[in-house]
């Protein structure tokens, strides 16, 4: 047996003990001792994050104070990074993070889902919902909780560990938490950007058009279009086609389970590229389409790619992109599309991206693939830097 594996049991066994005798908070130190201080990336001016360092404060009751292990960065942590557009500033960005348990206050006894919490445990967080008791991820009608409150995006305070670009976080009572010790540190820095599209084929299913054996087109393959296509494999989805205009990014749609690909540069005009999609298809239009630009363009032309009847589900358009332009009889009316929308996720999609990592794992979907750069905290300027280059898929922080 590794020491290591002895030590977190001795851990636990002693964190049990303290449980049960519910004499005074479960306070205990994981792996090492904690430091007096933790380093916090903060966001002092626009383009321009310094490394800063806090004392980490007394944990209440109620809160969790986990050790950061990474946290991917966002295109939210872009635009703010660049433009401040949300009036954050000073602030601790990092929302797609993931870290382990370290210290606990006496009422932390389990997670969101009903999961017991212990040091050592691998965490994520996801809403702040301090006010609003009334949504839980039980709520099978809850609508997306975009707008709620969330760890990364949360204005400087006296606490100051408000992100997950830092050493540690303190998580505060009330705040959503998921235990996610049985998923690798990749599939956890993944979470985040994979339950928005949990959410979108969650979406897709309600239109009633999207079936085992569909032909699906999905368009853009970004991270987002990339990890689409995957959910899809995982449900047992076989004729996917992918359509982008990059051929590196077609390969990896491949990879990531798309039958066949079409790079729309190869194709002058909308008839000509929905010949092509459709050739892909074997002579058939979609059934049903994901579009996933944040493109204009690209949002008028895919509904040439779906057959009368079809469906289509938009979710591109994460932030404002501008109008598109389509043709209301043709495209939707005479078609008889059936479309949706999708933006940010619900709950209880959160906790379905959980096992979505698994079955993608257990398949062998090459998921760790799309964290295609990984910076220290220290570097984190350059990291944002290379974000907004638009290099690379995911770009992640890793503790060092
Ligand atoms: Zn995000």
């Amino acid at each position: 047996m590794e020491v290591n594996q002895i030590e977190s049991i001795v851990q636990q066994v002693l964190a049990q003990m303290r449980d049960t005798n519910g004499a005074g908070p479960v306070y205990g130190a994981a792996s090492g001792s904690i430091p007096a201080t933790s380093r916090v990336a903060m966001l002092t001016e626009k383009g321009h994050f310094d490394i800063q360092e806090y004392a980490i404060p007394e944990l209440g009751d109620d809160d969790i104070l986990v050790k950061v292990e990474g946290c991917g960065v966002c295109g939210t942590d872009a635009h703010e990074f660049k433009r401040d557009p949300f009036d954050l500033i000073p602030v601790v960005l990092g929302h797609e993070g993931t870290g382990e348990i370290v210290k606990m206050g006496k009422n932390v006894k389990q997670d969101s889902a009903g999961k017991p919490l212990k040091i050592g445990d691998k965490v994520v967080t996801c809403m702040i919902f301090k006010d609003n008791p009334d949504i839980t991820m039980f709520d099978l009608n809850k609508q997306n909780v975009g707008g709620a409150d969330v760890y990364g995006l949360l204005p400087d305070d006296d606490i100051h560990l408000n992100g997950w670009f830092s050493d540690y976080i303190l998580i505060r009572g009330g705040s959503t938490v998921f235990n996610v010790s049985d998923l690798d540190l990749d599939s956890r820095i993944l979470i985040e950007p994979c339950a928005v599209l949990i959410h979108a084929v969650e979406r897709a299913k309600t239109t009633g058009i999207l079936r085992f054996n569909s032909r699906v087109a999905v368009q853009g393959c970004g991270p987002i279009g990339l990890i689409c296509i995957a959910i899809l494999k995982t449900m047992g989805i076989q004729n996917i086609v992918a359509v982008d205009g990059e051929e590196k990014r077609l390969s990896f749609a491949r990879e990531m389970g798309a039958g066949a690909t079409v790079n729309f540069k190869n194709h002058q005009g909308i008839e000509a590229l929905a010949g092509a999609v459709k050739d892909a298809f074997g002579g058939y239009l979609a059934d049903f389409a994901f579009q996933c630009t944040g493109s204009p363009v690209a949002h008028s032309n895919i509904y040439k790619f779906i057959r009368n009847g079809g469906g289509l589900c938009e979710l591109g358009f994460f932030i404002n992109g501008g109008d598109a332009t389509i043709n209301p009889h043709f495209d939707i009316c005479s078609k008889e599309i059936t479309t949706v929308g999708s933006w940010v996720y619900t709950l209880r999609d959160y906790a379905t991206t959980f096992d979505f990592l698994k079955s993608a794992k257990d398949i062998g979907l090459p998921m760790s693939k799309l964290i295609t750069h990984r910076f220290p905290l220290e570097k984190i300027n350059e990291a944002l830097e290379t974000n907004l280059k638009m290099e690379g898929l995911k770009i992640a922080i890793v503790a060092s």
